[in-house]
């Protein structure tokens, strides 16, 4: 059984934050019968099992079952294996993080001297700065437009402490930033708002911060979905997100929240050890259509999403929100929320040879589970 220690010890409602929105919906009644039913014709399933001589059990026959899944529109393939789940015990410890705080070039002592400009030409002023939320280059770029966004004046902030206020004024920011991009450079078409939160995510500064990527080509993974989405509307005749959201809706196995037009659900094949959860904005096909009104729900239905992940103690994760500039095609905007973690005690990585060399993710928590757990946490 998976969550024993989850619900025995932390499914307590006084601990979760409450949101009365009226913007907050879970499954509803909104799906179309046999809409959104092409869907599934991409998503393949297959159980294997293999037999150990089990030396816990006197060496008696023992059997585990593998679930193979794959996606053939994201191209993902995961390996189910829930036998290995075991919830984190201890949250990490946050005083380890202290030590950084005092050579932090985000903290806002550091931040005038420690921090780079962007030249003038770019950016007037070289920095931008929205509410709480600071806007600089990132010292070192993956790519021509680069930037990271400070989102805190704290220098630490466990999942639980992020308000929608503080996610909001980072995503304005990142907008500043991109919007500023366009002005400089008319060819852009594609952006993205990263996070790398923690070092099991691959977070070099402990201080809360998003990383934009701003270019006039997809990264790969962009590209595929871009590519999918207009190969399924030359085919179908209709959206694939459209689809997906309404088969979604109509399972409900894997729908999380509605937040005003955007929707959480984990993802039927999932690209991390924790599972994914992915924030689907509804008929938004460019970063301009997502609005303040869309920045304000995806703000609050991530806190919600954050919140659980450290009830669950999963307190690092990587975020990539994908968004065209132009209106290329049939994509949606979205965002993939994929909670990391290293594994005590020896802090094991949770990528291995499966997923680097394979390109196949071993996931411990079903999909199926996952959206349970998070929903039974908002
Ligand atoms: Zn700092």
């Amino acid at each position: 059984m998976a969550f024993p220690v989850f619900t025995n010890m932390w499914f307590t409602l006084d601990r979760v934050r409450c949101y009365n929105s009226r913007r907050y919906q879970h499954v509803t009644n909104r799906f179309h019968v046999d809409e959104g039913d092409e869907v599934e014709r991409y998503f393949n399933k297959e159980v294997q099992e293999a037999s150990i001589l089990d030396p816990a059990d006197g060496f008696q026959e023992k059997v585990i079952e593998i679930e193979v899944r794959s996606d053939l529109f994201t191209g993902s393939k995961a390996r189910v294996l829930t036998h290995r789940w075991r919830i984190p015990k201890d949250l990490p410890d946050s005083s380890t993080f202290s030590p950084s705080e005092k050579k932090c070039p985000f903290c806002s002592e550091n931040r005038e001297i420690s921090t780079p400009k962007f030249p003038d030409s770019m950016v007037p002023g070289g920095r931008i700065r929205q509410g709480r939320a600071t806007v600089v280059p990132n010292a070192f770029p993956y790519s021509r437009y680069n930037a990271v966004v400070i989102l805190s004046e704290d220098h630490f902030l466990p999942l639980d402490k992020f308000t929608p206020d503080i996610l909001y004024e980072g995503f304005q920011a990142a907008l500043s930033y991109i919007n500023q991009i366009r002005q400089f450079d008319d060819k852009v078409a594609y952006a993205s708002i990263n996070w790398n939160y923690m070092p099991p995510a691959g977070g070099g500064i402990i201080h809360p911060h998003f990383q934009i990527v701003v270019d006039k080509h997809p990264t790969r993974f962009h590209q595929r979905l871009v590519a999918e989405s207009l190969e399924y509307h030359m085919t179908q005749e209709k959206n694939y997100w459209a689809d997906l959201l309404s088969f979604e809706e109509k399972k409900k196995e894997r729908f999380i929240l509605r937040s005003g037009h955007i929707v959480f659900l984990a993802t039927y094949c999932p690209q991390g050890m924790l599972g994914e959860v992915l924030a689907l904005f509804e008929k938004v096909r460019t970063l301009d259509e997502v609005g303040k009104e869309g920045w304000k729900c995806f703000s609050e239905g991530l806190c919600s999403i954050l919140s659980s992940f450290h009830q669950m103690h999963f307190d690092s994760l990587n975020m990539t929100l994908l968004a065209n500039i132009d209106n290329s095609g049939h994509f949606w905007t979205q965002a993939r929320l994929i909670p990391r973690m290293s594994i005590p005690p020896l802090g094991i990585s949770d990528v291995n040879y499966f997923e680097k060399g394979h390109d196949e993710v071993i996931t411990v928590i079903s999909p199926e589970e996952l959206a349970e757990n998070i929903r039974a946490l908002l």
